[in-house]
């Protein structure tokens, strides 16, 4: 199983958010994208705390394993597509929308209703590799209907999204350790090339 260094640091504020975030894209570079294989998605979300994945819990064999890996791809790209219309206040996408409400759509199919505490929730009971797929669709939904989607933000430095939880919404970065610092020494190489250039001239 690959380590966990290489896996991006869960700065969404939302689980729907990281799982997006692990389509890293670098100069058109999709190296570094986690879900290379079903087991690498399955290791993710036990990474990510996705409810329902367990760490003895392994990908499927045969025909399933392509499946569920195409199941998560999909549902990515258009929880992307969504979410990236939103952020930059584009028309909203019908297909991508179309995707998440399926898989949604699939999830509570395979859930059993049930009343706790006065509300109704869905339970599921099944712990199969692809209910992992049904709980980030569900996930997507809850952050889709519920918010605070007018807090999501993308990094402008690597195109991570998050949700700026600060009072004041001035958050830029995906990470103060990422590219929040690399911002900071860019500017701090900047002023000191500049004094230097105003020295000489000077
Ligand atoms: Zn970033």
């Amino acid at each position: 199983m690959e380590t966990t260094a290489r896996w991006p640091r869960l700065v969404g504020g939302h689980v729907a958010l990281d799982f997006i975030n692990t389509d890293v894209v670098s100069g058109g570079d999709r190296s570094d994208d986690v879900l290379r294989s079903a087991d690498e998605f399955v290791a993710w979300c036990v990474y990510a705390n996705v409810s329902g994945a367990s760490p003895t819990m392994t990908a499927p064999h045969g025909a399933r394993r392509e499946d569920l890996l195409h199941a998560a791809r999909s549902l990515r790209t258009a929880t992307r597509t969504v979410i990236e219309g939103i952020v930059t206040g584009r028309a909203a996408d019908g297909r991508a929308l179309s995707i998440v409400q399926a898989a949604y759509t699939r999830s509570i199919a395979e859930a059993t209703p049930a009343i706790r505490d006065g509300r109704l929730t869905w339970r599921r009971t099944t712990t199969s590799p692809e209910a992992l797929v049904s709980e980030l669709a569900v996930e997507a939904i809850a952050l889709l209907c519920d918010g605070p989607t007018d807090r999501i933000k993308a990094c402008p430095a690597c195109g991570f999204v998050f949700i700026d939880t600060t009072k004041n919404r001035r958050r830029r970065w995906c990470s103060m350790d990422d590219c929040g610092k690399e911002e900071k020494i860019r500017r701090y190489v900047a002023k000191r090339a500049e004094r230097s250039r105003r020295t000489r001239v000077g």
